[in-house]
């Protein structure tokens, strides 16, 4: 997708009203029970030839890093590792799209203990939409394994809301990464780095590039 049809799509999610969204999100019947099923790796998803990533491998936005770190008092490091599922070489430079929710060695969720997401209250937009995303025909829903309930229409409305902020936010962060990356973003120089990769990567967030050691 290129800018002009992102900055479009930003556009007609700015003036959709995210009530719209209320009828399909009760009617899958979906709400989050807190199993904590989405938080650990459960399956891998068959991106490019090169590229498996885990089904947990989640992407946040640096406001996501920077609210969990103010309410832990985490670091950065702490919270966040490079997106090593995505990244982009140009023969001399390693480039990470964005920042993922630091995993464990088990590749789970650092932030799932004890049957809980125990930052529940500063958890990444991401988290907080999860089972529902939009997608070309309007809202659709992820695996779940909570049980079915008609979800009430204020929850419901919440919801709404939270997804249409953070699909916005997804697409302007594209945007500014596009900006960012130039011509050396592209599908086809898509890899994932190798396990036990250790080197400098440089971490294109949308608003900065820093300089990450692996
Ligand atoms: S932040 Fe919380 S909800 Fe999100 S993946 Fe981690 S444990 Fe799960
Ligand atoms: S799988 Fe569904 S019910 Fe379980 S934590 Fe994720 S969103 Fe909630």
């Amino acid at each position: 997708m290129d800018t002009v049809s992102l900055r479009g799509r930003v556009e007609s999610l700015i003036h959709a009203h995210s009530r719209d969204y209320v009828p399909d999100i009760r009617k899958s019947g979906f709400s989050c029970a807190r199993c904590g099923w989405c938080c650990r790796e459960n399956f891998s998803i068959r991106i490019t030839e090169d590229i498996l990533r885990p089904s947990n491998a989640i992407s946040i936005f640096p406001d996501d890093i920077r609210r969990i770190m103010k309410g832990t008092g985490l670091k950065w490091d702490d919270v966040a590792q490079p997106d090593i599922y995505s990244c982009l070489s140009d023969g001399d430079n390693i480039y990470a799209i964005g920042w993922l929710l630091r995993r464990n060695d088990a590749g789970e969720c650092v932030f799932y203990r004890d049957d809980a997401c125990t930052i529940y209250e500063f958890r990444p937009m991401i988290c907080r939409c999860y089972p529902f995303f939009m997608g070309e025909r309007g809202v659709e829903v992820m695996h779940c394994e909570g049980p079915r309930k008609v979800l009430a229409k204020e929850s419901a409305e919440r919801m709404a809301l939270v997804l249409k902020r953070y699909e916005i936010k997804k697409l302007r962060s594209y945007i500014s990464i596009m900006a960012q990356l130039g011509d050396k973003l592209s599908f086809a120089n898509l890899r994932m780095l190798p396990r036990g990769y250790e080197g400098e990567v440089f971490v294109c967030d949308g608003e900065r590039i820093s300089v990450q050691r692996l």
